[in-house]
Formats: C-alpha cells, sequence, structure tokens
C-alpha cells in the first residue's frame, strides 16, 4: 500500500517511523524544506502530560497519556537503532503555583495521577528552596513535582525519527512543495496523486495530511478547507550553568529548560490582528523574560545566546490537535493543528493514524 506523508515536522516523522514498522506500506515523506523546519524547529519540546490539569475521561487526557506511554518505550527503541542518544532531560517537571492558583484543583489532580500511576508530589516553598535552591520562592505558595514528565529536543527528535525511518525503507522527499492534487473518484472522493514540483506526480493509495500550518492550503486544493490559524511564540536561550539534576520549571505558563550549560525560555502566545498578520512583540518577549528572572534569579545576570521564534498551528473554532479522515474523502487522513503541544502528542497521533490505516 502506497502512502504519502505531507509535513516532516515531529508530527509527520513519527508518523513515518509508526509506519515504517509495518513491512506492507510503501512510505514517502514530503516537506516543502528540511525536516524541522516548521514549528517543529522553535519549540521548546516540553512534554506537559501527568501534570497538565486534563479531565480523565477526556480526549486530551487520552492523548497525553497514549504519548506518556509510547515515549517510554519510544526513546529507547530509537536511540538503539541510531545508536545516539536524543537530548532530553529527564529529571522531571516542576510546577510553581503563585497565590491566585487553585491549589485544591491540584489536590485533587494529585490525587487522580497517583491512582494512575502517576506519582505528582506536592511541594512546599521550604521543600522547593531546600531540593532546588536556585529556584526563588518569593511568589509562590507550594509547587507540584512530576517526575515521569520530561523534555526532549525537538529537532534532535525529529532527525532521530527520519533516520529511523529511513533505516526502516520510508522514502523522503525534501524540498519539495506539494501543490496539487489528482482526485479521481468525484464521487467517493478519492485522492490518487499528488502533485510536485515541475509538474512531478507520484500516484498513491493513501494520504496523511501533517503539514501544519501548510494543512490549510493543501485542503484548500482537495476542496475541503480546514482552517488553522498561525500563533506566534517567542523563546530565548540563555548561557546558563544550571545543576545536572533541575526539572523542567513551569510558572505563569512560562517555561525553563535545563540543559547542558543552557537555559531555554519560553514561550510567548502572539495571536494574529483582524488582517491575519503577527509581527512579534518585543515588550511580549520583555515580560516573558522578566517572568524566568522572578522565578530563577540567576538568570538576570546570564548572557543571552539566541532569541527566536515560531508559528504554532491552531485549529480554529474547534480543539487540537486534528487527527481523523477529511471529510468526504475515502484515502485521505489529517494529523494536523497541534497547536501548543505537537512535540507532546506526536507519538500519539502516530497511533492514531496507523490505527485509522489498518481500520480502513
Ligand atoms: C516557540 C514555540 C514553543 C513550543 N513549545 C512546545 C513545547 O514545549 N511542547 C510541545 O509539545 N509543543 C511545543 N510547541 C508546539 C509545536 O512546535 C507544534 O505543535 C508542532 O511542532 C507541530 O508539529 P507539526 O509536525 O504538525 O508541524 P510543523 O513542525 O510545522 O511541520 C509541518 C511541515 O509541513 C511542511 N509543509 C507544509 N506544507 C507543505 C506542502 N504543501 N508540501 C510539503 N511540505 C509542506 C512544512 O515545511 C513543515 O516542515 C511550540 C511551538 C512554538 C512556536
Amino acid at each position: 500500500m502506497k502512502i504519502a506523508i505531507l509535513g516532516c515536522g515531529v508530527v509527520g516523522a513519527s508518523i513515518a517511523y509508526e509506519l515504517s514498522r509495518i513491512p506492507e506500506f510503501d512510505i514517502t515523506v514530503f516537506d516543502r524544506d528540511t525536516p524541522a523546519s516548521g514549528s517543529t524547529g522553535a519549540a521548546l519540546g516540553v512534554l506537559m502530560g501527568a501534570i497538565s490539569q486534563k479531565k480523565l475521561k477526556s480526549r486530551a487526557w487520552k492523548l497525553r497519556e497514549a504519548s506518556l506511554q509510547r515515549y517510554k518505550t519510544l526513546i529507547p527503541e530509537l536511540e538503539a537503532q541510531i545508536d545516539r542518544s536524543i537530548p532530553r532531560n529527564d529529571n522531571g517537571i516542576l510546577k510553581l503555583c503563585a497565590p491566585d492558583e487553585n491549589i485544591a484543583k491540584w489536590e485533587t489532580l494529585i490525587a487522580q495521577r497517583r491512582d494512575q500511576g502517576f506519582p505528582l508530589e506536592r511541594l512546599s516553598p521550604n521543600e522547593v528552596r531546600t531540593r532546588y535552591p536556585l529556584v526563588s520562592t518569593d511568589e509562590i505558595v507550594a509547587a507540584v513535582y512530576s517526575p515521569l514528565d520530561r523534555q526532549i529536543q525537538p529537532i534532535p527528535l525529529t532527525e532521530a525519527l527520519v533516520e529511523a525511518a529511513r533505516q526502516n525503507g520510508v522514502q523522503f522527499e525534501f524540498n519539495t512543495l506539494i501543490t496539487d492534487a489528482e482526485i479521481e473518484d468525484l464521487e467517493t472522493r478519492v485522492c490518487r496523486s499528488l502533485i510536485y514540483k515541475e509538474n512531478r506526480s507520484i500516484s498513491i493509495d493513501w494520504v496523511v495530511v501533517a503539514a501544519g500550518l501548510g494543512s490549510t492550503p493543501f485542503t484548500e486544493v482537495l476542496r475541503e478547507p480546514v482552517v488553522i490559524q498561525p500563533v506566534l511564540g517567542q523563546a530565548l536561550e540563555f548561557s546558563i550553568d544550571l545543576p545536572a539534576s533541575m526539572p523542567t520549571v513551569t510558572g505563569n505558563d512560562v517555561h525553563l529548560v535545563p540543559h547542558n550549560g543552557r537555559g531555554w525560555v519560553g514561550a510567548t502566545v502572539e495571536f494574529p490582528d483582524d488582517r491575519g498578520k503577527i509581527n512579534a512583540a518585543s515588550h511580549l518577549l520583555e515580560i516573558l523574560k522578566q517572568q524566568a528572572i522572578s522565578f530563577c534569579p540567576t538568570l538576570a545576570k546570564a548572557p543571552i545566546l539566541r532569541q527566536w521564534q515560531g508559528l504554532r498551528p491552531r485549529p480554529v473554532n474547534r480543539s487540537a490537535p486534528i487527527i481523523e479522515m477529511l471529510p468526504g474523502y475515502a484515502n485521505v487522513v489529517l494529523a494536523s493543528g497541534h497547536y501548543r503541544n505537537g512535540v507532546l502528542l506526536a507519538p500519539a497521533t502516530a497511533d492514531a493514524v496507523r490505527s485509522i490505516v489498518n481500520r480502513y
């Protein structure tokens, strides 16, 4: 069976790897650029899983739980196959709670997650100070520590997925923009081929649309537009020696990710204006920086090595992500619009796509 995947961000690469484990599939991945050149290349890779306030029976939690479970096996599996490690922070996630935080809600979550096998721990400001002396407790009333949540670097992860998928027989066509599609049967609407540069085409049995923001123009080509809007995020990299045992710290929706003499801080959340334009706002970057300094004062003196920005793909008028058959089509699967959690949800998405393709 011939499967084309549109997009080689963390989502497309995860799908390619997951499907590559099924020998009957003949898979080609297309990206208009290089792997992880879209939203994935800007992501911090914080996997807010067990520590996220998602209701037990909600889809949002089920996807998170599936991803957390898969990450446990996926990382060693990939590392063994490509014979190198994927940089990450396995020290858990520490969530700082400001006075306006609903602590009772956190207590409920702690009890729930414990029953599910995710040992969250409530810490007092004193305990935070003792364990993590670089974290300021001046503005917090408590903290929640989740040892099983983690961070993984999105670019090396995507590269690892590409390399492992390639070893399993997947073809990759980079710098190849898919511009059009041929719909064979207007009645059942079967997409039979994809068109790319110099009018070349590839015939397919299935197409998986994992093109992030590029999913909107492609679904327009198929006359079933799925609207995904960009939401800009800015981030900073500091030169700072944080203890090797330090977890990712998150407070007030700002993350500090420690790794190897660096600290990543992110990210702003900036929506387009009425005309659909977004210009990165320097004052929001400054607020982000000050918030990070408020919970890790050592950052104030740390040199900034890099600042960057990226666009998150956010579905309009529906919840993220979109993982389903494109309405009206018999062989087009959407795996797009992961908004703020594409790295977290990539393994669960890949698994869901495999189930859809296997079902038909
Ligand atoms: C600053 C910032 C911080 C973030 N932090 C986190 C975080 O901590 N944790 C987390 O889980 N998520 C985070 N995210 C969100 C995460 O980056 C996205 O949800 C995720 O990268 C989406 O992955 P994707 O593969 O769907 O999209 P993308 O990475 O955008 O990949 C889509 C790919 O499709 C290609 N493409 C598009 N159209 C076509 C076409 N017609 N033909 C061929 N190729 C095409 C593009 O070139 C692109 O490479 C963050 C995002 C930003 C911007």
